[in-house]
């Protein structure tokens, strides 16, 4: 498997400031040389989460969690150790060498393209929400007053009818593989293909980077299921993220406007400066809980 190197890794390191990245999710306070807060790994009270700037480590001395600041951002993202590394060196403007994928090329691939199909959808389903037919949605957003700018900010959307988005997907010249691959549609046993999402709210859901990798789709009225997430996939995987609703407006990493409240009704505290740290929303359930 392919690496960067030891030298640059050490670059991407020492110019990404551990206090600096841990306090976009946590909140930290100076205690002697060290920072305590609240530990986001686990549940707790009292913060016994610290990181030391001498050292550029953090530890945890309640569940026993710690590293450097690749690993917490392995950890808080759910990303692999190269993410990291390639996060960190944008952030610090540092132009990393290509590295040549191995075996893994075709799923980078698949990867790649399920990022466009998704980034395409979050797109459809934004300017879906003005068209004409859909007035419901246009009704929904009202009555729960989110303004433009939430809208604008979230991109929040809303999705169509039946087949509309594989047939929008289709003619966009996606592919099948990719398109299914997303989750955004589903194929049944006569070979027809159905979008997972119809006359939902959508959400999109993105990663650290700003890469939409799922979706949750909210209904607009009483009926069953209320929410509808994404299924796991290249590029998404629920166990593993740490899920974190982001707004998909690019805004750099930088960007404290994620909101685990945004999901429905609770979206419209978002306005007020709703500053959240990052969220552990590890399955579809915990957050249904938090939004409902
Ligand atoms: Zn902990």
């Amino acid at each position: 498997m392919q690496r960067y190197s030891d030298e640059i890794i050490e670059e991407v390191r020492q110019t990404n400031d551990i206090v600096d990245i841990i306090s976009q999710y946590v909140h930290l306070k100076r205690s002697g040389r060290n920072f305590f807060g609240l530990c986001p790994f686990h549940n707790e009270k009292s913060p016994s989460f610290s990181v030391s700037p001498d050292r550029q480590i953090f530890h945890c001395f309640g569940c026993g969690v710690g590293g450097n600041v690749f690993t917490f951002l392995t950890k808080i993202e759910g990303i692999s150790f190269i993410e990291a590394v390639q996060t960190l060196a944008e952030r610090s403007n540092i132009q990393l060498p290509t590295l040549n994928s191995s075996g893994d090329e075709a799923k980078e691939l698949l990867k790649s393209k399920v990022y466009k199909v998704n980034e395409y959808a979050a797109n459809y389903y934004h300017k879906n929400l003005y068209k004409p037919e859909s007035k419901i949605a246009q009704e929904y957003v009202k009555k729960r007053k989110l303004t433009s700018e939430t809208l604008e900010s979230f991109k929040i959307g809303f999705s169509g009818k039946f087949d509309e988005l594989y047939k929008e997907l289709k003619n966009q010249g996606f592919e099948e593989k990719e398109i299914l691959e997303s989750g955004l549609v589903n194929k049944n046993d006569k070979g027809q293909y159905i979008d997972r999402y119809r006359n939902r709210l959508m959400f999109p859901i993105c990663d650290v980077r700003g890469k939409v990798i799922a979706f949750g789709g909210r209904v607009l009225d009483d009926s069953k299921p209320k929410y509808i997430n994404s299924p796991e996939n290249v590029v998404y995987s629920k166990g593993r993220h740490l899920f974190r609703i982001k707004c998909c407006q690019k805004r750099g990493y930088q960007a404290n406007t994620y909101c685990r409240r945004i999901y429905g009704c609770n979206i419209s505290s978002s306005k007020r400066n709703y500053k959240c740290s990052s969220t552990t929303w590890n399955s579809i359930n915990t957050r249904t809980r938090l939004v409902t």
